[in-house]
C-alpha cells in the first residue's frame, strides 16, 4: 500500500512532501514527492493517560472496543487505560482485563498523598508495599504508574523501573528533595502536570519547580481549563518540545452531553464539557486528543514538528514502544491524515485503515 503526496511530518526528519510504502503494517519506505499537498501526515497518536470515554469507564466496563474506536476517530492509535484509586480487587479485574486484551494500563494511585487527592476516592489511599507491587508486577499489562514519592520507598520506585514499569510522580505534595530522591530512582515524568502537585514557591520549589527545571517528562492536558494557556506557554517555553506528553485524562463522559456521570466511585457533574466533583473539584477531563493538539498549536504556535512529539514521539520514547512515533523505515504504520485545521481525516493502525472521516 502505497499513501501518496502528503506533507509527512516526522519528529527527527521534520517536515517534507512524499510518499509512504507500507507492507504487513510497516513502514517500508519513504520517499520525497514533488506533488502539491494540504494533507498532513504525522505518526498516530499516543494517549497514556485516559480513564474512558463515550460512557466507558475502563475500571467499571470491559467494553473497550467502544471507546476504542472513539479514539481511533479522534487520530489516537495507541492509549493507555489509566485507573484511578480502587479496591485491590477492582485493581486486579482491571490489570487482568488489559493483560487479556494486550493493552498498555497505567494505574493512577493509590500509592498517592492524601493532601493532593483531587478527584481520587480517600478511602482508597495507601502506601505501597514491596509484596504489594511485586504482585502487580505479575501482569504483563502495567506498564505504567503514578505514584506520589514522599508517601512511598524509593525502593518502590527502583523495583518498578527496574521491571520496566514506568514511574510517574503525580498527586503529590513532594518537596523539591523529594522529588529527586524519586529521580534518582529512576522516575522520569510528572502526572498531568501541575495538577494536583504542590505548588511552586521561591523558598521551596516542590515537584513543580524540579518539574519545570529537572530532567522530567511532563503530561500536560492542554484544554485550557486545568490548565490556563499562559502556563502551557510557561512550560512550552522552559521544556520545549522533547520533554512535553499531552495526554487527555479524559473520563467517560468524553463524547457525550453534559450531565452526571462517576469517576472511581465518586459523583462527577460535567457542565460546559468541564467535569468537578460536587465540591468543585476537576475530576478528569472531557477533552479528546484532537482538540488538545489543535489547543496546544494556538496556545504555543510550535511547528508540526514540535506537535509530532508532543502527540506521539516523546510518549513513544519515554515509555519505550518500539516502532511506534515516527514515519520512517520499519516502523509501525500507525497514521494520522489531517487537515490544515489539524482536524482528522483517515487513521491507520498496523497499515490497515481504522478511520475515515466521511
Ligand atoms: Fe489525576
Amino acid at each position: 500500500m502505497k499513501i501518496e503526496g502528503v506533507l509527512i511530518v516526522d519528529p527527527i526528519d521534520g517536515e517534507y512532501i512524499g510518499n509512504v510504502y507500507i507492507e504487513d503494517g510497516k513502514i517500508t519506505d519513504v520517499e520525497l514527492s514533488d506533488k502539491k499537498t494540504s494533507f498532513i501526515l504525522m505518526p498516530g497518536f499516543i494517549d497514556i493517560h485516559t480513564h474512558g470515554a463515550v460512557g466507558v469507564d475502563f475500571l467499571k466496563s470491559k467494553d473497550w472496543k467502544k471507546v476504542e474506536n472513539f479514539f481511533y476517530s479522534q487520530g489516537v492509535t495507541t492509549f493507555f487505560p489509566t485507573s484511578v484509586s480502587t479496591s485491590p480487587e477492582e485493581m486486579k479485574g482491571f490489570l487482568e482485563s488489559a493483560d487479556e486484551k494486550r493493552m498498555y494500563a497505567h494505574l493512577e494511585g493509590p500509592y498517592i498523598s492524601l493532601d493532593k487527592k483531587g478527584a481520587q476516592n480517600p478511602k482508597y489511599i495507601k502506601e505501597a508495599t514491596l509484596s504489594e507491587v511485586k504482585e502487580l508486577l505479575k501482569h504483563n499489562s502495567l506498564k505504567t504508574i503514578t505514584l506520589a514519592p514522599e508517601v512511598n520507598d524509593p525502593k518502590i520506585i527502583e523495583e518498578l523501573e527496574k521491571k520496566g514499569v514506568r514511574v510517574s510522580l503525580g498527586h503529590s505534595n513532594a518537596k523539591y528533595s523529594e522529588t529527586m530522591e524519586a529521580y534518582r530512582a529512576g522516575s522520569r515524568r510528572i502526572t498531568h502536570f501541575p495538577n494536583a502537585l504542590r505548588s511552586l514557591h521561591h523558598r521551596e520549589i516542590g515537584i513543580t519547580g524540579a518539574g519545570l527545571l529537572e530532567d522530567f517528562y511532563l503530561e500536560l492536558i492542554s484544554d485550557g481549563v486545568h490548565v490556563s494557556k499562559e502556563m502551557i506557554r510557561l512550560i512550552y517555553k522552559i521544556k520545549g518540545c522533547d520533554r512535553i506528553i499531552l495526554i487527555t485524562d479524559s473520563i467517560s463522559a468524553t463524547g457525550l452531553e453534559d450531565g452526571e456521570y462517576e469517576l472511581g466511585g465518586l459523583k462527577v457533574f460535567v457542565n460546559d464539557g468541564i467535569a468537578r466533583l460536587e465540591n468543585g473539584t476537576l475530576a478528569g477531563s472531557t477533552l479528546t486528543f484532537s482538540k488538545a493538539l489543535k489547543n496546544f498549536k494556538k496556545f504555543t504556535n510550535c511547528n508540526l514538528k514540535c506537535l509530532s512529539k508532543v502527540s506521539s514521539y516523546n510518549a513513544a520514547t519515554h515509555m519505550k514502544l518500539h516502532g511506534k512515533g515516527r514515519i520512517s523505515k520499519e516502523f509501525d504504520a500507525d497514521l494520522v491524515i489531517l487537515d490544515q485545521g489539524l482536524s482528522v481525516i483517515e487513521v491507520y493502525k498496523n497499515g490497515e485503515k481504522i478511520f475515515q472521516n466521511s
